[in-house]
């Protein structure tokens, strides 16, 4: 009878110095082939832990530094303010080591609010337009990397903080994931969409050198080893749960991010005193919720302009937010921003940033200029209108009562 051959994690449970040993074997045994590495750091726990272990283990001799190495920090512009903060710290003493930040953010048009407020494409939900992923994190990260290729020569090797557990690593399992817990969301695209990627493809390699740890050790390494060798990574935890980050294993990614169930990292973060005054942000997830409701959305009628039936996939089809529901969205997002600063300068604690001057003025002028998605006029009749109901084979219900 053949035996499941035998692994690095079998007997007992790996030790955090254990780990730390695997992931410089791992970087010795794949890394050192390449003379250009990146890193893609989100600025959550397990990116940041792979960042902070990775210069370290430079800066200790105990891995080799390659010619050159960069770190691309996906800022989204929808970070959770902790997070966005430490990371802003950890950025200063990165560069300080001469070590290369490049932040990677998506263009003006397509960023997050800019995209629904401006462009009038509703929030992301489970079930459809799921865009935002793709268009804020990793397609800016493909525009960096591609550029950073353009030069060198040579391959390229990009690190991701995927960590998947002793478990998940023993089957050589890696989530395409944006939405388990105590995840990142992006990291599992980053090692396995952006290799492939159209102008990259052939000319990257990934890996994950954390993809054995467990989240015990990403603590560890984050509040004791990293914090000890003066690394600002602390403040990490409050995102994730404070002193109970490892029980409670918050998902992070964008505040308000409407396609997680709950807002654990948000909630974790505001039972700390001291973000007490991010409470108002509470109001972005419910916001976006209400910007997908039919009153505030466009919805196509079933025929074409000339009476003819449209084509099934665009029959009666809910779309783009009017122009009321984007300027009702853009008051209450600037709203929830100056409740939080005007709290934020009385107690004297960072300023939050979820939408700058610059983008404000994009929306106003994209809404001034009358802007729809591709496919959309504008007269189409709001969701909350009843229509006669068109069936696939053209016959038509028509309504009750009118
Ligand atoms: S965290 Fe949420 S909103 Fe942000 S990119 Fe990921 S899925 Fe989209």
């Amino acid at each position: 009878m053949s035996r499941a051959q035998a692994t690095l994690f079998d007997g007992a449970r790996l030790h955090k110095d254990d780990a730390v040993e695997l992931t410089i074997q791992s970087l010795i045994a794949h890394a050192y082939a390449h003379d250009h590495w990146g890193l893609a750091w989100s600025g959550g726990k397990d990116s940041t832990a792979i960042l902070t272990l990775l210069v370290h283990l430079i800066d200790t001799g105990k891995i080799r530094r390659p010619k050159t190495l960069t770190a691309f920090y996906a800022d989204t512009r929808q970070e959770l303010p902790p997070l966005a903060i430490a990371a802003l710290r950890i950025m200063d003493q990165i560069r300080a080591r001469g070590i290369a930040v490049q932040v990677v953010t998506a263009p003006l048009d397509k960023r997050f609010l800019v995209y629904i407020l401006g462009r009038g494409v509703p929030p992301p939900n489970n079930n459809t337009l799921r865009w935002c992923m793709r268009q804020i994190k990793v397609d800016p990260m493909t525009a960096a990397i591609e550029q950073q290729l353009a030069a060198i020569n040579g391959t390229f090797l990009m690190i991701t903080g995927v960590r998947m557990g002793e478990s998940a690593a023993r089957d050589q399992r890696i989530a395409l994931s944006c939405g388990k817990d105590g995840g990142e969301c992006g990291q599992g695209w980053y090692q396995q969409v952006l290799p492939n990627a159209k102008g990259i493809r052939g000319r990257i390699a990934t890996l994950a050198p954390l993809l054995h740890w467990r989240v015990c050790h990403v603590w560890e390494w984050l509040m004791f080893d990293a914090h000890a060798a003066g690394w600002a990574t602390a403040d990490i935890a409050d995102a994730y749960g404070g002193d109970e980050a490892e029980e409670i294993n918050a998902r992070t990614g964008c505040v308000g991010c409407p396609l997680a169930q709950k807002e654990k990292a948000l909630e974790s973060i505001l039972k700390a005193p001291k973000w007490g005054y991010l409470a108002p942000l509470q109001g972005l997830k419910p916001l976006y919720r209400e910007l997908r409701e039919p009153k505030h959305r466009l919805k196509k009628t079933g025929l074409n302009a000339d009476g003819s039936l449209a084509r099934a996939k665009n029959r009666q089809r809910m779309g783009p937010l009017t122009f009321e529901a984007r300027l009702m969205g853009l008051d209450r997002v600037l709203g929830i921003q100056a409740a939080c600063n005007v709290e934020a300068a009385r107690l004297d604690r960072p300023r939050i940033d979820l939408l700058n001057a610059e983008e404000e003025a994009r929306i106003r002028e994209l809404i001034a200029a009358g802007t729809w998605p591709n496919g959309w006029e504008g007269d189409e009749p709001t969701g909350d209108v009843p229509l006669d109901m068109i069936y696939g084979d053209g016959s038509v219900q028509p309504l009750l009562v009118r």
